[in-house]
């Protein structure tokens, strides 16, 4: 049995991830420690409550008292790293708390591990330590000359992906402050040989994804017929990945991963921003039988700063050494998360009172 202590468990991709593993496996016990901020959110897991594999601890992870008391309580034979503040145009307005959080929680994250696994002799047993990381560090792609109608490239033979050895290059501080964890995390594994491994993954969708980005946050406007703010003239392109994907692709760098590596996980599902928004429309118009739904709930309004033009990901690295792939195409997942989200109004609901109105006037009604 091993014990798996999974940080920022109640956010999109954690929760995801606590969910797949006591899916996928017997033998794990697994600890979420979350800040539960605006993004974090134990309605995910209400499924898994009571399960004697499975248990909650409020903490935050830039505080040393707090992460240590887990790994003394604990004992976690793995951390898995997903406590984040995640999104761009948050850092956007203010960069300071994703510093905090992203970095100094990381590195916080990394000392307590080293304290506790540390075996007095230079070594480290069979622990490991997993930082999610994203595909935003490696900054933007060119657009390739030529491309299919959803903006994925027409010839992907002649277009650029991120590599793990293309240089970091963030533009925001979002994926500055991740690129900041990665070189941290990078760090503690040549200086202390720290059993340390990265995974940088493409854009996720799926369920529990906070209605703030992309997918979701069109899926309930569509629903209630508000504008769809799409930035600048939508052609900016990211690779989809569905969630479930991801959390098996950590599952298995975690397990049989070479340490001190980073493996890139993505789909080879590129596609232009507006051509999700446009899919989302008809899906939604389809399943709600609601003739208002239509393109002219598109609104092109003012585009993110340094909004990167164009990312695309190489997973050939986990797939040979791993033998991982995406098992969802983009296809299905896109129609079962549109789904999820009209199957799910109440979820929705919970988690866009309060707080996320101001946030969504600011951001899209000048307000
Ligand atoms: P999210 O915003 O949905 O969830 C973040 C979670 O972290 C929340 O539960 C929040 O309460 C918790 N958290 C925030 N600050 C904390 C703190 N100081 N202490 C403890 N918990 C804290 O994020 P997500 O989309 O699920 O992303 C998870 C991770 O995956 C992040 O590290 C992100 O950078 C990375 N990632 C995300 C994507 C994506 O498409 N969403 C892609 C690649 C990598």
């Amino acid at each position: 049995m091993k014990t798996y202590l999974v940080t920022g468990g109640a956010g999109f991709i954690g929760s995801n991830f606590v969910l797949y593993m006591l899916r996928k496996h017997d033998d794990v016990r697994i600890v979420n420690v979350d800040a539960l901020t605006y993004a974090g959110n134990l309605e995910n897991l209400a499924s898994v409550e009571g399960d004697p594999r499975y248990g909650f601890v409020h903490a935050d992870i830039r505080s040393r008292e707090d992460v240590a008391r887990v790994f003394e309580e604990f004992s976690p034979d793995y951390v898995v790293n997903f406590a984040a503040e995640s999104h761009v145009d948050r850092s956007i307005e203010n960069p300071g708390v994703f510093a905090d959080t992203n970095v100094l929680g990381t590195v916080n994250m990394l000392n307590c591990a080293r304290a506790a696994w540390d075996d007095g002799a230079g070594g480290f047993g069979d622990h490991r330590f997993l930082q999610v990381g994203t595909d935003e560090v490696y900054g933007t792609l060119q657009i390739p000359e030529e491309l299919n109608p959803d903006g994925s490239p027409a010839d992907p033979a002649a277009a650029d992906y991120f590599r793990e050895d293309t240089p970091l290059s963030p533009h925001s501080p979002y994926s500055a402050s991740k690129a900041s964890a990665d070189l941290f995390v990078k760090a503690y594994h040549d200086t202390y040989g720290f059993p340390a491994l990265i995974t940088r993954c493409s854009n996720n969708y799926g369920p529990y994804q906070f209605p703030e980005k992309l997918i979701p946050l069109m899926i309930h406007n569509c629903v209630n017929h508000v504008e769809l703010p799409v930035y600048g003239d939508g052609l900016n392109v990211r690779d989809w990945l569905y969630v479930d994907d991801h959390c098996k692709a950590i599952d298995m760098v975690l397990s049989g991963g070479r340490l001190g590596e980073v493996y890139n996980v993505g789909g080879h599902n590129e596609r232009a921003n507006i051509y999700i928004v446009r899919t989302i429309i008809a899906e939604v118009a389809k399943a709600t039988g609601d003739s208002g739904i239509d393109e002219g709930l598109i609104r092109h309004v003012t585009d993110r700063k340094g909004h990167d033009r164009r990312y695309g990901m190489a997973p050939d690295k986990i797939r040979e050494e791993l033998g991982w792939y995406p098992e969802t195409p983009y296809e299905e997942g896109i129609v079962k998360t549109i789904r999820w989200y009209l199957d799910h109004e109440e979820w929705v609901e919970h988690v866009t009172s309060g707080a996320y109105q101001s946030y969504y006037a600011r951001m899209y009604e000048g307000r």
